[in-house]
């Protein structure tokens, strides 16, 4: 065994359940970990992402400090970081996998480098319930339907014997290894918008272990019925922490595992971390599905371009109030319910014939928790485009969709407070509510929130239309 142990981190800045980390502190006198910060991978495409990595990687430097690991920080590519280590540096690289297509590429890449010059390396399962490769049909063909993949795949992780949590050893000396090491600071994105992150989120590992702990045990046994209504706390909001590796899936399963009476609420859970899983599967076994449609027929689709109704979809000004709150909550905040998700994605899609790429676009930079895996694989889902997909025809009805899932107008008006003094009954068409009260209320529509840039009717009779011409 060699001194020193370098642990390249990716999507893994925890210390429990972080089974390189835990292998390095074992076997090894002196342990740095490496974060490769590449910003070609963030600049203009991930912004909202750069200031949770930045919170992040402050406060894993901090705890890891306890441990004597220095966290060192580059800037640069992390194939090219790596392939300077010389074998005679007395170290061995370990590392947790992360299954995007592009990670897999560079661990491919890296593994090759270090086995021709003979460096030790060694890549652990990464932060998923079981190895996509494991969960296939009796011809070994991979799933594309989301129930009989979770059924076969859970069943598999229950055949397993169950993992044991892992913890890192305190080490008694600390060295630094690199000397281009560059300031946590120059992560941040240039302009201030994620100020207004700072008083939503703590990215740490301790607040993802809290928040989780905290839901398992007040919240997951109504998750079943709460998790629909956007005015509701109800679901666990762990989706960033869970991005960034601040917390093993594994370590979520094994406190959900230990609820003693697991209700429809536990149920609907574990099925949401089945549905992260499946979308993992989707995009390794279908690597085509990042660049384009999944369902080969919709490259027929006329998608419209109109960079009006595009933008004014980004900024919530679409004149619709439930899709306006729920982009401006992302706007915000860097998150979005998911019932708020999936009405603004079908809006675009469907009432605006946007290409769903320009959606995934936007959330990629926008999403705290933007993860590769279940952006794409969601904005197909509600395009009809993707794998056990809604169909196209399906199309949300923006306002009913309102009225049930924001029955009060709580969340609609967080988000859209200029409509605070309309009546309940006009809150998700205000447009329909008269002129003349419109103006008693002071409060105009097209004046002083804006008209709605569609008509429902015809918009979802021109989506009806594109999507028959599918067909021909
Ligand atoms: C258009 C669209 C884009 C999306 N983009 C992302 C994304 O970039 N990153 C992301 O993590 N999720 C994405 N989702 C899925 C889902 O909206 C979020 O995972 C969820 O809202 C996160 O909040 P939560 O942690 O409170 O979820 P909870 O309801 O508490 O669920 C727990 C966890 O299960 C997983 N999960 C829940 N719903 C889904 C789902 N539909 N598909 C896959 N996994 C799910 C997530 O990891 C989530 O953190 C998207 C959904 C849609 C419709």
């Amino acid at each position: 065994m060699t001194k020193i142990a370098l642990v390249w981190l990716r999507e893994d800045l925890r210390i429990k359940d972080n089974a390189a980390l835990s292998y390095a502190t074992q076997n090894h006198e002196i342990v740095t970990a490496l974060y490769v910060y590449n910003k070609i991978e963030f600049d203009g495409k991930r912004e909202a992402q750069k200031w949770w990595l930045f919170k992040s990687l402050k406060n894993l430097q901090k705890d890891l400090k306890v441990y004597n690991i220095n966290l060192e920080v580059l800037l640069g590519d992390d194939v090219e970081v790596l392939a300077n280590i010389k074998n005679n540096q007395d170290i061995s690289i370990y590392a947790n996998k992360v299954y995007e297509p592009s990670q897999k590429y560079k661990e491919t890449k890296i593994s090759s480098h270090f086995n021709v010059n003979k460096i030790n390396f060694k890549l652990f399962k990464g932060n998923i319930l079981i190895e996509y490769q494991e969960v296939v049909k009796d011809d070994g063909t991979p799933f594309k339907v989301f129930t009989p993949f979770w059924k076969n795949a859970e069943q598999r992780y229950l055949n397993k014997i169950p993992s044991k949590p892992t913890n890192i050893k305190k080490l008694k000396n600390s060295k630094s290894f690199f000397k281009n090491t560059i300031q946590i600071e120059k992560i941040l994105p240039k302009n201030n918008w994620y100020k207004k992150f700072e008083k939503y989120w703590m990215p740490s590992e301790t607040e993802a272990l809290k928040i989780s702990k905290e839901f398992i045990k007040n919240k997951i046994s109504q998750y079943g019925d709460t998790r629909d209504y956007p005015n509701i706390e109800g679901t666990s909001k762990i989706s960033p922490y869970l991005k960034h590796g601040q917390i093993s899936v594994e370590t979520i399963w094994r406190e959900c595992s230990e609820i003693k009476n697991k209700g429809k609420g536990y149920r609907k859970y574990i099925n949401e971390l089945g549905w992260r899983e499946f979308s993992h599967s989707l995009i390794n076994n279908f690597p085509e599905m990042l660049k384009g449609n999944l369902r080969k027929e919709f490259d027929r689709f006329p998608w419209v371009k109109n960079n009006k109704h595009l933008d004014a979809w980004k900024k919530g000004m679409t004149g619709y109030p439930i899709v306006d709150a729920g982009m401006r909550e992302l706007y915000e905040t860097g998150w979005m319910h998911n019932r708020l998700r999936m009405v603004v994605a079908s809006f675009l899609i469907k009432h605006l014939r946007i290409h769903w790429r320009e959606g995934e676009k936007h959330f990629r930079n926008c999403l705290v928790d933007f993860n590769e895996a279940n952006n794409v694989a969601q904005w197909q889902w509600v395009a009809g485009s993707g794998a056990d997909a809604a169909p196209y025809f399906r199309i949300f009805n923006p306002f009913l969709q309102g009225e049930k899932f924001d029955k009060n107008g709580e969340y609609t008006l967080k988000w859209v407070p200029e409509l605070k003094n309309f009546p309940k009954e006009y809150l998700q068409k205000p447009w329909e509510l008269e002129k003349k009260y419109q103006e008693q209320i002071n409060i105009v529509i097209g004046r002083d929130y804006p008209s709605p840039i569609v008509n429902h009717e015809s918009a979802r009779n021109a989506a009806l239309q594109a999507f028959q011409s599918l067909k021909k």
